[in-house]
């Protein structure tokens, strides 16, 4: 009863965890005719995470940037088994992965293990708060698609009680103060709220638009350290030109009801009013990956995540393939990087299966050849000779990263680029860079159904404001 996994026990099961950028990229190239594939996430749904502050501040509706996991899955050669649930436990030693039922409603059975040939875990990170007192409990994040939607509703919540009658001006100042902690891209193209005082709050509520500060907090020397400086200095000049304060060499200490503790570069330690705290501060590893690498404490003990080699196996682990956030390599944790893995492991999964069916053609050769008789045997043996020297063919090389460029939207209609071109970089940013940036993640999302809800999302704001 329930649902049935399709499983054919003659074929290896690979369970997927997650379904963010790198189990997607996996799954929209993956052959899966020789595999029974599951896919186990707490969302059913690919989240289109570059536009997400675009959700925050309006520009775009929710839906225009998520994609079913089913709308894909659904096109696949063989079935693909989808449930939305959260892993709980996966369990190296007798290879099998537990999850459980997190969401609002649950049925009678909301837990329950299953075992793999192959784990491709790709999980993601979660929000790092250094538990700093607050932030948990009072900043908005900016990770999940109910992050951007509380942060719209508390920004307009923040706009509407500073409207209301009678309201002191100390009062209305503090309200419409927002602070942004993080001068990494998620805290910088957080910033994109500007957009939303210009185009649509100072028609909509002209005595409060001028009155609106954006702050943000980054503590080490300058913003977006990733970027070339030429393209630092450009985003730090630009906010100056949108009244949007960068303070540098600020450490955010404490978030409080109503206001900000701040460490100050002089070391002294300021509490700032704000109506609302946008925390961006990075990305920790997830309690399940902390459990996972708890198996191999001599090869697990990086931090940022798990160890995996050059073919991204997990350090320690028979069958486990790690991707994207959830692991500690050389690259950022950038979406760029998790569907570049994501894509290699499906090619790494058709290499796998066609050495496999060659394994199966030799065992079957070898047992048929003792019965053979003379003729038969010799071309057997022929048969034999072939699919060897065909498995030793079978080679699979290590994942290599192409890196396509860093590109962040900075507000007032101006997008940063950092672009490698022959050996060197070409570093850009405005008007046209935004162009470029519209169009290169217009070209990124996956399915044309998003394109087109995109496309027609920036024309309606464009016509009607947000
Ligand atoms: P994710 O995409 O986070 O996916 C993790 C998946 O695992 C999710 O589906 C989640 O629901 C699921 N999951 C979580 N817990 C469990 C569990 N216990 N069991 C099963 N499944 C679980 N990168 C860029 O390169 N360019 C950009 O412009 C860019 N913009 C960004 C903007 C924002 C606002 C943010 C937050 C990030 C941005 N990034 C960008 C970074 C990029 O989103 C991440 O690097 C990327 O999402 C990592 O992919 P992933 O597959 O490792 O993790
Ligand atoms: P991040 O780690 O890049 O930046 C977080 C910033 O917060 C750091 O600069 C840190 O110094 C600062 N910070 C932390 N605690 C603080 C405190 N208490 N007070 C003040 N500042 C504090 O995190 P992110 O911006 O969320 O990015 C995460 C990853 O996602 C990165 O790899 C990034 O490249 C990628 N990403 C890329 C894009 C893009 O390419 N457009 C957009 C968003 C995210």
């Amino acid at each position: 009863p329930g649902q049935q996994l399709p499983h054919d026990p003659e074929k290896k099961t690979i369970v997927i965890l997650g379904s963010g950028w790198g189990a997607t990229s996996l799954l929209k190239t993956l052959d899966t005719t020789d595999y029974n594939v599951v896919v186990i996430s707490p969302k059913n749904y690919f989240l289109f995470t570059p536009l997400l502050p675009s959700v925050a501040v309006g520009t775009l509706s929710p839906k225009s940037i998520l994609q079913p996991t089913r709308y894909l899955t659904r096109h696949k050669k063989r079935a693909v088994t989808v449930i939305e649930a959260e892993a709980k436990e996966v369990d190296p030693i007798n290879k099998t992965v537990t999850f459980e039922d997190d969401s609002e409603i649950k049925g009678a059975v909301s837990h329950t293990t299953i075992p793999y040939d192959y784990c491709v875990y790709a999980v993601g990170a979660e929000v790092q708060t250094f538990g700093i007192p607050g932030v948990q409990e009072k900043a908005c994040f900016m990770k999940e698609l109910t992050d951007a939607e509380s942060m719209q509703r508390r920004f307009k919540d923040c706009i509407e009680t500073a409207a209301f009658p009678g309201q002191n001006p100390s009062e209305i100042d503090r309200l419409l103060h927002i602070v942004v902690v993080g001068g990494g891209p998620t805290g910088v193209e957080v910033s994109e709220i500007h957009d939303f005082l210009e185009d649509d709050l100072k028609s909509w509520y002209p005595e409060l638009a001028g009155r609106v500060r954006i702050s943000l907090v980054e503590a080490l020397p300058s913003v977006l350290p990733m970027f070339s400086k030429q393209l630092i200095d450009y985003t730090e000049s630009t906010f100056k030109e949108s009244k949007i304060d960068v303070l540098t060499k600020t450490m955010v200490k404490e978030v409080k009801d109503g206001s900000v503790i701040l460490q100050m570069p002089d070391k002294s330690i300021t509490e700032v009013p704000c109506g609302m705290v946008v925390w961006a501060g990075g990305n920790k590893g997830r309690k399940i990956t902390q459990d996972l690498m708890a198996n191999f404490p001599e090869v697990q003990n990086n931090k940022r995540g798990l160890t995996v080699d050059d073919h991204l196996r997990m350090a320690g682990a028979d069958g486990i393939f790690a991707i994207g956030d959830c692991t500690s390599t050389s690259y950022a944790p950038t979406a760029q990087v998790a569907s570049q893995q994501g894509a290699y492991l499906a090619r790494v999964f058709a290499q796998l299966a066609k050495k496999g069916n060659l394994e199966k053609r030799l065992i079957s050769l070898s047992q048929t050849i003792s019965t053979a008789s003379g003729e038969e045997k010799a071309q057997i043996a022929n048969d034999i000779e072939s699919a060897k020297s065909q498995i030793s063919k079978v080679k699979i090389r290590p994942f290599h990263y192409s890196h396509q460029g860093s590109l962040a939207y900075i507000g007032s209609d101006k997008a940063i680029a950092d672009l490698p071109f022959a050996n060197g970089n070409i570093a850009s940013g405005g008007v046209a860079t935004y162009l470029f940036w519209r169009s290169a993640y217009l070209s990124t999302l996956f399915s044309l159904r998003n394109r087109v809800l995109v496309a027609n999302d920036w024309i309606i704001t464009k016509i009607f404001g947000r």
